[in-house]
């Protein structure tokens, strides 16, 4: 995709070109083959790639998510034993615990960075992922795959998680201490939905909204 005639950059249609996201080199934008890669010739930044089976594989994904979401957020992260109590813990009891304490505007806050924006970035992700293999809705599909961009930023459970590490390794020496089916589902649910991101890369998901690769990727 390298295009190092400055000078005739000017000349081309702004459809034909393309600006690399770190460096902001301008470039002539070239078609990627399906099962290709592009990337800036000066910072080697990724700027496309056009997966196959994008949308299968980034559904079976999605699905994965929603079945871990439910066991990972009401499933027990840790078992802790102090003066023979035993307590259980998971994330729901984590955040009832916050907000019936003095603490009622954190509890509010980790409902919704770890429970209620986690859950709606899969459910937003479902529908384009629903839209582009139906080939229905496409206009609603683009609305939800925007607000799932702006959704990113407040979905913390990689922030809950070093939270949840952090408080074991503090309660270690303090407390006999079993960690939970939940906190394993918790980990693979932030692993899928990593892997998630990175299969529906930005660029292939708009250009299959936008109908530039109707063809291909299912
Ligand atoms: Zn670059």
């Amino acid at each position: 995709m390298s295009d190092n005639q400055g000078q005739t950059l000017e000349h081309l249609p702004l459809d034909e070109l393309t600006a690399c996201h770190e460096c902001d080199l301008l470039m002539r934008r070239e078609t990627v083959p399906l099962g290709q890669r592009s990337v800036c010739p000066r910072c080697g930044y990724e700027l496309e790639i056009h997966r196959p089976y994008m949308v299968r594989r980034a559904l079976a994904l999605v699905l994965t998510a929603l079945v871990l979401y439910i066991p990972a957020n009401f499933m027990p992260i840790m078992h802790i034993t102090i003066l023979g109590q035993v307590s259980t813990d998971t994330v729901w009891s984590g955040v009832q615990g916050l907000y019936n304490s003095s603490m009622k505007g954190v509890g509010v806050l980790v409902f919704l960075c770890s429970m209620v924006i986690p859950l709606a970035k899969l459910l937003c992700q479902l529908f384009v992922l629903i839209t582009l293999r139906f080939r229905v809705f496409r206009p609603q599909g683009m609305l939800l795959f925007r607000g799932y961009q702006h959704l990113r930023e407040w979905g913390m459970l990689e922030v809950y998680l070093m939270g949840i590490l952090v408080s074991i390794v503090k309660l270690i020496g303090m407390a006999e201490l079993h960690v939970g089916l939940g906190l394993a589902c918790f980990v693979a649910l932030l692993l899928t939905q990593i892997w998630l991101e990175v299969t529906m890369s930005h660029h292939q998901v708009w250009g299959e909204l936008s109908g530039e690769f109707d063809h291909a990727s299912h």
